[in-house]
C-alpha cells in the first residue's frame, strides 16, 4: 500500500500528521522536509530573546523523535523537485515515490525587495529555524540592527531585539507601524511604546540602497536620510510557496487553490497552511492551521470533514504595547470606531448597522479580547 505523503514539516505538516494519527494508527505515512525536520513553533522565532530561547533550545522535538511520535517515516533535508498528479508520484531528484494521498504543507517564501548597493546581498530574513540560526550567529556581538518592514513580524523583532539591548531602527513606506492591522490611533500608541524602549522609526520612506561601511552597512533611504547599522533584517512579508504546485499544473491563485475539504485541483492532492488558499482566503497564521489540520486529519482517516474557521484574533508579540488584532475580512464593509486613552486604544470595526466585524486592541483594551471575540462572525462558517 502506498503511503500518505506530507511535504513539509512545519506546523501544518506535523499537525496534520498528528491529527491523522489520533484517528488512524495504521496508514503508512511519509513526511518529507527540505529543512531539519525539527518540530518547533515558528512564532517563537520573533520573541526568542525575550523568552531566552536559542536556535538549539527552540525545537520542542528533534527530527529524530518524530518517527516514533507519528509512526511515520520522516526524511529531513530532502527536497521534492516535482509532482506528477496523474501518476500519483513525486520526484526527489532522480528518485520517484508513489503516494496514495499527497498533502502539500509547503509554507510561504519571503518577499524580496529589489535592493541596490554593494551590501544588498547581506540582508537577512527569518522564516525558518535555519534562517533564525543564521540570524542569531550574525547578530552575536553586534550592536545595531535595521529592520525593513513595520508589519507584524518587523514590529515583533523590533521589540525583541530592542529588549535584548540592540539599537533598532525600523523602516517602512507606511506612516505607522502595522498599517494594515491598526487604525492610526492604535499605530501611534504602538509607535510611541516601541520608541520608549529605544526603537527609532523611519516611516513614510523606503530603502534606496544598502552599501558596505566598515564591518557593517550604510542604509540610504529614499527621503535622503542615511544611517549605519551592523545588520539588516528584512521583514516585508511572505507569499505562498506555489512553484512546485504550479509546475504540476495545479490551480494557483494567490496560493494553492483548495476547497473546504482542502482538496486541490488534482485527485488525492490536498494543501493547507501558509501555501494554501482556502475558499479565497490566504491566512498565514497558526490558528487557521490548527483548524485545517483537524479537518484534513479526519478526511485522510476516512471521515471527509470540511474546515470551518471561527473568529481567530492574532496576538502581536510586542510586550512594550500589548496588541491583539482581528482584521475585518473586507476593509470596505465598515468603518473604525476608536476610543483612545493614555495607554489604551480600543478600535472596533463596525458595519452600517453597528455589527462588529473586526477589532484592534492596544494596551489595557486587550483585556476586552474574549468578550469582543464572542461577538465576531466566523471567518469561514
Ligand atoms: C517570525 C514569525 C513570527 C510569527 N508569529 C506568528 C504569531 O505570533 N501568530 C501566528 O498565528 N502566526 C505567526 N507567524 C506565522 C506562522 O508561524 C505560520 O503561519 C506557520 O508557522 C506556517 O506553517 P506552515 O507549516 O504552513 O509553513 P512552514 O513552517 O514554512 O513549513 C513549510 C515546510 O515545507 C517544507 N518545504 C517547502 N518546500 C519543500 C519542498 N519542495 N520539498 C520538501 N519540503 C519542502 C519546508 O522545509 C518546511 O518544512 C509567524 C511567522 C514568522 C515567520
Amino acid at each position: 500500500m502506498h503511503p500518505i505523503v506530507i511535504i513539509g514539516s512545519g506546523l501544518a505538516g506535523y499537525n496534520v500528521a498528528r491529527e491523522l494519527r489520533k484517528l488512524d494508527k495504521q496508514a503508512p505515512l511519509l513526511v518529507i522536509s527540505a529543512d531539519s525536520g525539527h518540530y518547533y513553533s515558528k512564532p517563537m522565532l520573533s520573541n526568542a530573546f525575550t523568552t531566552k530561547k536559542t536556535p538549539e533550545t527552540l525545537p520542542m522535538n528533534k527530527a529524530e523523535q518524530m518517527p516514533g511520535q507519528l509512526s511515520a517515516t520522516v526524511r529531513p533535508h530532502t527536497r521534492v523537485t516535482a509532482i506528477d498528479p496523474a501518476a500519483h508520484q513525486i520526484r526527489i531528484g532522480d528518485e520517484t515515490v508513489t503516494y496514495s494521498k499527497l498533502v502539500l504543507a509547503l509554507g510561504a517564501e519571503q518577499i524580496r525587495l529589489p535592493l541596490t548597493g554593494s551590501a544588498a546581498d547581506r540582508v537577512l530574513s527569518v522564516n525558518s529555524l535555519d534562517d533564525y540560526a543564521r540570524f542569531r550567529a550574525t547578530v552575536d556581538g553586534k550592536h545595531s540592527i535595521a529592520v525593513i518592514g513595520a508589519g507584524l513580524i518587523g514590529c515583533e523583532f523590533a521589540n525583541d531585539l530592542s529588549g535584548a539591548g540592540y539599537k533598532v531602527s525600523v523602516i517602512d513606506i507606511a506612516s505607522q507601524p502595522l498599517p494594515r492591522l491598526l487604525p492610526p490611533e492604535g499605530g501611534a500608541l504602538l509607535k510611541r511604546k516601541l520608541e520608549s524602549i529605544g526603537v527609532t522609526w523611519h516611516l513614510g520612506t523606503s530603502v534606496a540602497a544598502i552599501d558596505t561601511r566598515g564591518d557593517g552597512v550604510r542604509v540610504t533611504l529614499a527621503n535622503g536620510d542615511a544611517f549605519d547599522a551592523d545588520v539588516v533584517l528584512s521583514a516585508v512579508g511572505l507569499k505562498p510557496l506555489t512553484a512546485l504546485a504550479r509546475a504540476a499544473g495545479l490551480k494557483i491563485n494567490r496560493g494553492i487553490v483548495v476547497n473546504r475539504h482542502l482538496e486541490a485541483s488534482a485527485p488525492d492532492v490536498c494543501a493547507l497552511g501558509d501555501c494554501a488558499e482556502v475558499e479565497g482566503l490566504v491566512l498565514p497564521f497558526v490558528m487557521p492551521i490548527m483548524h485545517a489540520s483537524r479537518a484534513l486529519g479526519a478526511t485522510l482517516a476516512g471521515k471527509p470533514t470540511a474546515v470551518t474557521y471561527p473568529a481567530m484574533p492574532v496576538l502581536v508579540k510586542t510586550p512594550a504595547c500589548p496588541t491583539i488584532v482581528s482584521p475585518p475580512a473586507d476593509p470596505a464593509a465598515g468603518t473604525w470606531e476608536v476610543t483612545a486613552a493614555e495607554d489604551s486604544v480600543k478600535s472596533l470595526f463596525l458595519d452600517a448597522k453597528g455589527k462588529l466585524l473586526g477589532f484592534a486592541l492596544n494596551g489595557k483594551a486587550t483585556e476586552e479580547r474574549a468578550a469582543l471575540t464572542k461577538q465576531l462572525p466566523p471567518v469561514l462558517g
